[in-house]
């Protein structure tokens, strides 16, 4: 039921020193090569219907082993067909710091394990018309890897037959799920620019950072996005929900902030990924990780622009 696996290589690392001057580096070729572009914009779909979400096949798109059963666990059982691709392995490479914390000895172990709590998971779905890509980007690395993403998501869905593509929103909970987020946007554009009716892209829920709490489960509010279409879970549901999420074992400490009564979706806005999506600090900012939300809009424009979808000067 699971095939089709595809290796993309890593990202190097550099100490806490050559990574500043690497940050002000990036800042200096990006106002001199970017400053002044913008980003190309689709369709504004707005206000678009989604009542036949759950009966046409679907492409879910999603940075992480789990994202998919957060955002769209209960929909999956439910679909006639549908491709999930998961961006990323899961497996941060940060000298094995979250491999440990996650009671794995090395990072090769840790990603083996994600990928097998995610076909594990599905496999609860009891749906045998799903087939799972993982494209095997480093975790916290999608953007850097945006380009080559977007190129084959749009091969999926040039040889699929997808009425919607369901995917984060650009709202700032992780850097990874923003990155698969723009990867679709951008895939959709150059696919509707060569004249091929692209997919509808649909909305999930994860997490962001909102007047300060973490929101789970929720949308970022978007004035340009369709209307919320909300899939109750009853109990049974619920607990088959919860067995999705044990599957995921060595997320356990982060899935349960995740309410598991309600998924919900929305058609996408349009975005401009050169800007924040949300004012004030970025849920990720929080983390003190490798990336904040200027570098990952910096990565965004190159990417934008290797696949020519910037313009202006
Ligand atoms: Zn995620």
């Amino acid at each position: 039921m699971f095939r089709a696996k595809i290796r993309d290589k890593e990202m190097p690392m550099g100490g806490l020193g050559i990574r500043r001057i690497h940050a002000a580096v990036d800042r200096i070729i990006h106002d001199r090569f970017y400053s002044g572009r913008a980003m190309a914009s689709g369709p504004d779909r707005s206000g678009l219907a989604i009542d036949d979400l759950a009966s046409v096949p679907a492409l879910c798109v999603v940075a992480h082993p789990d994202d998919e059963i957060i955002g769209t666990g209960l929909l999956l059982t439910r679909l006639p067909a549908a491709t999930i691709a998961i961006v990323t392995d899961g497996a941060p490479r940060d000298g094995r710091a979250a491999a440990h914390a996650a009671g794995f000895a090395s990072d090769r172990d840790y990603r083996q394990a994600r990928e097998n709590e995610a076909v594990a998971a599905l496999a609860l779905t009891g749906n045998p018309s799903l087939s799972l890509i993982h494209f095997v980007v480093p975790d916290q690395k999608a953007i850097f890897n945006a380009a080559s993403v977007t190129l084959r998501l749009m091969d999926v869905i040039r040889r699929g037959h997808f009425r919607y593509v369901i995917t984060h929103s650009y709202e700032g909970g992780h850097p990874d799920h923003d990155a698969a987020a723009l990867a679709v946007h951008a895939a959709c554009l150059l696919l509707q620019a060569n004249a091929f009716a692209a997919p509808i892209i649909v909305e999930m829920t994860s997490y962001h950072l909102l007047n300060g709490k973490m929101a789970y489960g929720r949308f970022l509010p978007h004035d340009k996005a369709g209307p919320v279409k909300t899939f109750l879970l009853d109990t049974r549901e619920q607990a088959l929900k919860r067995r999705m999420f044990a599957c995921h074992q060595s997320q356990d400490r982060i899935l349960e902030n995740f309410p598991v009564d309600a998924e919900r979706f929305r058609a996408a806005p349009p975005y401009d990924f050169l800007a924040a999506p949300h004012a004030g600090q970025l849920a990720y900012e929080s983390y003190l990780w490798k990336i904040d939300g200027a570098a990952w809009r910096r990565a965004a424009t190159r990417a934008l622009n290797r696949l020519g979808l910037l313009k202006g000067r």
